[in-house]
C-alpha cells in the first residue's frame, strides 16, 4: 500500500459487532472476563484498549514499522525511551533539541546518573570522539527547531551500528509523510502526535515506532508499568486526523515553498531558514532523506530588533501567535521571547537565534491569503 491508502485504511477494520466503519471509542477502564485470566486479549485499559490499538497499527504502518506505542504526550514517549537506560549510560544528542527534551534530559534524567552529550549533530565527525563503551543511545531530531538544521540520519546510523548503539529519531517536524527514519536504519521513531499526525490542534499525544521485537517488548513493559497512556477519545481524534495526513502535508509543503520564496524576495527580510533552498547548508541531505521540505520555516528581519519582531507578531491577522505547530491553521511565534526565552542572550545569539527571528508553522489555508497577511504586517514594521 502507498502512503495515502495507508493513511485512510491501515489499522482500521469495521467493528465486528456492528459493522461500524470507524473503530468505536471504547470508553472503558476494564473488561469482563469469562473466567479468571480468560479474556479476549483485553484485561485492563492501561495495558490495552481497542481504539488505541487501531491507532497504534495505523501509526506503525505510516512509519513502515512493525510496532507502535502511543503515549499521553510526546514527552511521555521520550521519557519511555530514556528509561531503557541504566545509571552510567551515556547519550549523544544535539545542542539544537526541542526545549522540552533538553529540559527532561538535563533536569530529570541527569540526576539518575545518565550522561548526555549535547553537540552539533549536523557534522557526523563530531560524534565519533565522544563514543565510548558506555554509549547506549543517539537521540536525533531533524529538521530542528527553529533553524531547520538537518541531521544526516544514515551517517549517524552507520556510526551506531558498529557498536550496538540505539538510534532514536524525533520525527515530529517531518511527519511520516516526509521522512521514515526506520527505513534509513534507525531503531526507534518518536513523534509528538500533537503536531502533524493529530493535525487539528486538539490533542496532546506521543508515539514510538520500532521493528525490533526485544525493543518493542522492553518499551511496551515501560509503557504499561509507568502508565503514560492516552485515552480512547484522543486516540479516535488522532485516527480521524491521520486520514487526511497526506492531503494536509501536500498543502503544508506547497504553502511552505510559496511563503519561503515570498519572504526571500522581501526587502525587509534578512535570512530565511527553509531546507528546500539550494543554499541551505544541509539542503543535499534534506533532499536525500526527505520527500519534500515541509511547512516549517523561520526568518529574520534585516533591521534585527525585539521591537520590530513584536510589531510583526501583533500585526498579523490570519496567523495566530502561539506555540506548537503542525495544525491546519498557520501559527507564528517569536523564539527569543517565547520558546527560547530561558536561554541566556549570549548563548542564544551563538546558536543563531537573533532577536528578530520569527518561526512560522504554515497551515493549509490559501497561500495567497497568508502572503497578503504577511505583506500587510511587514509593511508596519
Ligand atoms: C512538541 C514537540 C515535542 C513534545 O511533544 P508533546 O506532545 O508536546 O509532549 C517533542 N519534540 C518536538 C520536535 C516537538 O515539536
Amino acid at each position: 500500500m502507498r502512503f495515502g491508502t495507508k493513511a485512510v485504511h491501515a489499522g482500521v477494520e469495521p467493528d465486528p459487532s456492528t459493522g461500524a466503519i470507524m473503530t468505536p471509542i471504547f470508553q472503558t477502564s476494564t473488561y469482563v472476563q469469562e473466567a479468571p485470566a480468560k479474556h479476549k486479549g483485553y484485561a485492563y485499559a492501561r495495558g490495552a484498549n481497542p481504539t488505541r490499538n487501531s491507532l497504534q497499527k495505523s501509526i506503525a504502518a505510516l512509519e513502515n514499522g512493525k510496532y507502535a506505542l502511543c503515549f499521553s504526550s510526546g514527552m511521555g514517549a521520550t521519557d519511555a525511551v530514556i528509561k531503557l537506560l541504566n545509571p552510567g549510560d551515556e547519550v549523544i544528542t544535539s545542542n539544537d533539541l526541542y526545549g522540552g527534551s533538553y529540559r527532561m534530559f538535563k533536569r530529570v534524567f541527569e540526576k539518575y546518573g545518565i550522561k548526555f552529550h549535547f553537540i552539533d549533530l549536523t557534522k557526523a565527525a563530531n560524534i565519533e570522539p565522544l563514543i565510548n563503551d558506555k554509549t547506549r543511545l543517539f537521540w536525533l531530531e531533524t529538521p530542528t527547531n527553529p533553524l531547520m538544521n538537518i541531521v544526516d540520519i544514515q551517517a549517524c546510523v552507520a556510526l551506531a551500528k558498529k557498536r550496538n548503539i540505539i538510534v532514536a529519531v524525533d520525527n515530529t517536524f517531518a511527519s511520516p509523510y516526509l521522512q521514515n527514519p526506520l527505513d534509513l536504519g534507525a531503531d526507534i521513531v518518536m513523534h509528538s502526535v500533537t503536531k502533524y499526525l493529530g493535525g487539528h490542534s486538539d490533542v496532546i499525544m506521543g508515539a514510538l515506532v520500532m521493528n525490533d521485537d526485544k525493543l518493542y517488548q522492553d518499551l511496551a513493559f515501560i509503557h504499561n508499568s509507568c502508565g503514560a497512556v492516552p485515552g480512547p477519545q484522543d486516540s479516535f481524534l488522532v485516527m480521524r486526523g491521520i486520514k487526511t495526513l497526506h492531503l494536509r502535508m501536500e498543502r503544508h509543503c506547497l504553502n511552505g515553498r510559496k511563503i519561503a520564496e515570498y519572504l526571500k524576495g522581501h526587502p525587509k527580510v534578512g535570512k530565511v531558514y527553509w531546507p528546500g533552498f539550494p543554499d541551505h547548508p544541509n539542503h543535499e541531505i534534506a533532499k536525500k532523506q526527505m520527500r519534500d521540505f515541509g511547512g516549517m520555516l523561520s526568518f529574520t528581519l534585516k533591521d534585527d530588533s525585539m521591537e520590530k519582531a513584536s510589531n510583526l507578531m501583533v500585526s498579523v491577522e490570519l496567523f495566530s501567535l502561539a506555540e506548537s505547530l503542525g495544525g491546519v491553521e498557520s501559527l507564528i511565534n517569536h523564539p527569543a521571547s517565547m520558546t527560547h526565552a530561558s536561554i541566556p542572550k549570549e548563548e542564544r545569539l551563538k546558536g543563531g537565534l537573533v532577536d528578530s527571528l520569527i518561526r512560522l508553522s504554515i497551515g493549509v489555508e490559501d497561500a495567497e491569503d497568508l502572503i497578503a497577511d504577511l505583506d500587510q504586517a511587514l509593511s508596519k514594521v
